[in-house]
């Protein structure tokens, strides 16, 4: 089956670190999350962007107009949030998962590596996710092992890289196969030297305190990977980066620019 994609642009975000960090700095963040239209008219949604509220840093702030709403930008395809079944979460961080509880007929695809990845988090990682966004979802949640089809022409691979448990979407198209990467080339080695360790104290002490998790949601994500059967990590394959490139598919990212030329693929 055939499928076509629309990307879904919801506005930009800009985190920053000043005046303790001056480097560290991610202004106007271009977000994009994905509408999968099949042949059969099923729609499809690649993970559900940015929140409003709750974007992390000491200087923060967002662009979205209200027409860049997830549920207001579906609305101009004829869609309502009950109309999409299934969702794909590349991964876990709060700028992919917010607006996750608006779709309250969605199951969700989140490799059961990501949910294992998180009870070994550097602490400070803590803070790039947000589990109030997927904690009570958790009896939606569907838990993939690997690469897996999960409709004739849509094929999961994990990735890791940008998260351990990061994974894309390959959809089939008229015009050959297409990668949904998420933020697959990004990592934070980089990231990580530009910021002193007395930071880290100082934000968790202050202005990122109500980042970090609660303990308890350790303790109930590892319960359920155990009661699901997810806790042992399996042996998996990946599909790298490096891999990805090298099959010489179509690669589309959630933070690129570009794709406000780029209402639909095919174009
Ligand atoms: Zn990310």
């Amino acid at each position: 089956m055939y499928y076509v994609i629309y990307p879904i642009f919801e506005g930009l975000f800009s985190v920053s670190f000043q005046p303790e960090l001056p480097d560290l700095t991610f202004e106007n963040i271009h977000s994009f999350v994905f509408l999968v239209l099949g042949e059969d008219g099923e729609a499809i949604l690649v993970d559900t962007g940015f929140p409003t509220q709750d974007v992390r840093g000491t200087t923060f702030s967002f662009h979205k107009t209200p027409q860049q709403d997830i549920l207001v930008a579906l609305q101009q395809h004829g869609l309502a949030a009950a109309d999409i079944p299934y969702i794909v979460q590349t991964h876990l961080h709060w700028d992919h998962t917010a607006n996750m509880q608006r779709f309250t007929h969605a199951s969700f695809y989140v490799q059961a590596e990501e949910f294992r990845s998180l009870l070994q988090l550097n602490p400070n990682e803590e803070t790039y996710y947000s589990p109030s966004n997927w904690m009570p979802l958790l009896n939606r949640i569907h838990l993939i092992e690997g690469s897996q089809e999960i409709k004739p022409g849509l094929r999961l691979f994990l990735t890791g890289g940008h998260t351990p448990g990061h994974q894309v979407l390959e959809v089939n198209t008229r015009s050959g196969p297409v990668i949904l990467g998420g933020d697959l080339p990004f990592n934070y080695d980089q990231l990580w030297k530009m910021v002193p360790e007395q930071f880290w104290t100082w934000y968790r002490n202050g202005p990122g305190k109500k980042y970090y998790w609660d303990p308890q949601t350790f303790k109930s994500i590892e319960n359920w990977l155990r009661t699901s059967g997810h806790y042992e990590r399996p042996a998996i394959e990946k599909m790298d980066y490096q891999a990805v490139k090298k099959s010489g598919k179509r690669l589309i990212l959630s933070h690129d620019p570009r794709l406000l030329k780029i209402p639909r693929i095919p174009e």
